[in-house]
């Protein structure tokens, strides 16, 4: 993605190689040839230090040996809790859908027993209905 092209130098006017870094400088006047972009990148680079310098557990050149293997044991604890959430959240999921799959067994088998007892009620009708009709057919013949 290095490609090079002729710019014009910002602050001399003479035309120059550009690179595309954030770095270049003019070949005339060694000035910046993105002075803003270069500034930023050397603004985020001091927040995203400071940053880093404000976190509880970052560590310091003025730490002891032990202070720098406790900070770095409880920079492994969080890493290791972050895991541990992400697995979290994939045993939720994973509960979830057993939950649910749970349920549709269970509505299921609800739904059949439903259905035997709806069978088996029509069947027993079904009998008293023919039996009834036997003794009013037999009532009939005396
Ligand atoms: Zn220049």
């Amino acid at each position: 993605m290095s490609q090079v092209c002729e710019i014009k130098c910002p602050h001399c006017g003479q035309w120059t190689l550009w690179k595309g870094d954030v770095d270049d400088r003019c070949l005339y006047c060694d000035s910046f040839l993105e002075p803003q972009r270069f500034s930023r990148e050397i603004e985020k680079k001091i927040v995203t230090q400071v940053k880093k310098e404000n976190d509880y557990f970052a560590l310091k050149p003025t730490d002891g040996r032990i202070k720098r293997e406790v900070k770095i044991f409880f920079n492994s604890f969080r890493w290791l809790i972050y895991y541990f959430e992400i697995a979290f959240f994939i045993f939720i999921i994973l509960s979830y859908k057993k939950a649910a799959s749970f349920m549709v067994r269970y509505l299921d088998d609800r739904s059949a027993k439903i259905k035997a007892e709806l069978d088996a009620d029509s069947e027993d009708f079904f009998k008293r209905v023919m039996q009834q009709a036997d003794q009013q057919q037999h009532a009939g013949m005396r």
